[in-house]
């Protein structure tokens, strides 16, 4: 039987996009599985007019939405749980109300007095929202927990971020703030630490003594689609770059945590991004490469989509490289990737490993082809698993090498019961596990790296557009490699 999480939920921007098509289902997944039971409580609040009726039906079609068949007994059981507060958040008298449904609902529901409080609302509400939770006396006292889940973007740069920070920390401590990448909660990110310290055959190896190079591609086919007028403001350094292939790039790089608990684990994160080279203005300008999307298929190129100025700089791609000054890491490269528009939509890390420093193996004469480097793939989405290359004879008369395929995939039914990121996230928040989350010193050295990039963009004027959708971004992505005489181990058409 699961241990059922007593708390109150307390989320700010309840009638929103993420809450209805992200937050719901993955509550009533939590409730399903008992992971939440007769115990918990959520108090929804935006500036809408809406009464505990009207809530409880936007969360049944949040929940019907997202599960066909939902048990219509169990969804009715979960619903009660709802209650609507309608409150504007800058509105100081307005938190007593708050105040009081809270500690109402402690009792109907005996919460212990634990309280999450979810912003789910533009960022430039987080602060204030936390200001005045503590302010206006809405923090639990006494034995119960208060903790803070921030939905991204965490600042626009490291200036932001530390203000944003502060801002936080005056009612938060840091173990009690939550910071969502919801990369983190994939099944096959969280698999990274699994593949890695789980497996002598790989740990052994995971240095530069017989990695060549890391790839990792986070790749999305559509363009701006309806989100313009927040995307023209990041782009893509910030909005994928900064946060998740940051994250992702740490997992990757860190040593071996202590023990498997977030603090072990955040330790050692941050002691690889701490490492993580930070760029002067030519480094920066050589390793990496922004692009923006052309016009092709039936799609408009990117200055052209509805919010998007005529003249916007904005890059839909970024490649770059990425160099970690540490003994384990020294002379290894990170390439990384990411972009709209390109030949698919996919999320995976290759570990090139460095061929045997002799290839016995090698008759020209009979045109053998030279080993192939061993190749980890981790495959994140659509496809959960891995697979590696290794090199086999080919079963001719002769002796020939060729490279063949171990593979693992999850089957399509164990990757549907997989809980979704969002299921995954909310129950850490409710077990007090911050493993999953970003937290400050990760942020703030993901943005000192990224700032020094941005600087350089933001004073060389791009040639944009310069990549047809359906590629696999600028040509410049390419050359990036190949001056390292390195290739991308996804090409187009695999
Ligand atoms: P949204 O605009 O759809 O919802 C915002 C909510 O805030 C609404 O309920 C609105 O009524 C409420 N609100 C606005 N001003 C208010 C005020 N003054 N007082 C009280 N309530 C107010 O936004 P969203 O897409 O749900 O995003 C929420 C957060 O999640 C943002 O930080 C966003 O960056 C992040 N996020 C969203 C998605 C997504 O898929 N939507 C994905 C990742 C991260």
């Amino acid at each position: 039987m699961p241990t059922e999480r007593r708390s109150l939920i307390m989320l700010f921007g309840a009638t929103g996009d993420l809450a209805t098509r992200k937050l719901y289902p993955a509550m009533y997944n939590l409730f399903k599985k008992g992971n939440i039971r007769d115990h918990f409580a959520v108090i929804g609040t935006s500036r809408h007019s809406v009464d505990d009726a009207k809530f409880r039906d936007i969360v049944t079609k949040s929940v019907n939405d997202a599960e066909k068949k939902a048990d219509k007994k169990l969804v009715a059981d979960f619903i009660k749980h709802f209650f609507f507060v309608t409150h504007d958040v800058t509105d100081l008298e307005h938190y007593s109300v708050l105040k009081d449904k809270a500690e109402e609902l402690d009792k109907e529901f005996k919460l212990n007095g634990n309280r999450v409080f979810y912003i789910s609302m533009a960022p430039n509400f987080f602060g204030t929202v936390a200001k005045n939770l503590k302010n206006q006396g809405l923090l639990s006292e006494g034995n119960g927990f208060n903790r803070l889940v921030i939905e991204k973007p965490f600042g626009r740069d490291f200036e932001s971020a530390k203000e944003l920070n502060d801002a936080l920390s005056h009612s938060f401590n840091e173990d009690q703030i939550y910071r969502i990448d919801h990369y983190l909660g994939k099944e096959m990110i969280q698999n990274i630490e699994a593949i890695r310290f789980g497996n002598t055959l790989f740990e052994a190896l995971w240095n530069n003594r017989y990695i060549d190079n890391i790839q990792v591609t986070l790749a999305e086919n559509l363009g701006v689609e309806e989100r313009a007028g927040y995307y023209d403001n990041s782009g893509a350094l910030r909005d994928m770059v900064q946060n998740h292939i940051m994250q992702i790039v740490s997992l990757l790089a860190m040593e071996q945590p202590v023990a498997f608990k977030d603090v072990d684990i955040r330790a050692e994160k941050v002691k690889a991004l701490r490492s993580l080279r930070v760029y002067n203005v030519a480094e920066a300008s050589t390793n990496f490469v922004r692009g923006q999307y052309a016009a092709g298929g039936n799609g408009k190129e990117y200055r052209e989509e509805d919010g998007v100025p005529a003249d916007s700089n904005t890059e839909t791609f970024v490649a770059g490289k990425l160099l970690f000054d540490n003994y384990r890491w020294s002379g290894v490269p990170f390439y990384i990737r990411t972009g709209k528009k390109l030949a698919d939509k996919f999320t995976r890390v290759d570990v090139v490993f460095k061929k045997p420093l002799v290839d016995i193996f090698s008759f020209p004469q009979d045109g053998n082809t030279l080993l192939s480097p061993n190749v980890l793939t981790i495959h994140i989405e659509p496809n959960q698993g891995f697979s590696l290359v290794v090199n086999a004879k080919n079963g001719d008369q002769g002796f020939h090498t060729e490279p063949v395929n171990l593979d693992f995939y999850e089957s399509s039914q164990r990757t549907q019961n997989t809980p979704q990121p969002y299921e995954r996230l909310i129950h850490d928040v409710l077990k007090g596990d911050g493993t999953n989350f970003s937290s400050w010193p990760e942020v703030a050295n993901a943005w000192k790296f990224v700032d020094q990039i941005r600087r350089v963009w933001d004073i060389q004027q791009p040639m944009f557009p310069n990549y047809l959708p359906g590629s696999m971004g600028p040509v410049a992505a390419d050359e990036l490699l190949a001056r390292d005489h390195r290739e991308w181990i996804y090409k187009l058409n695999q």
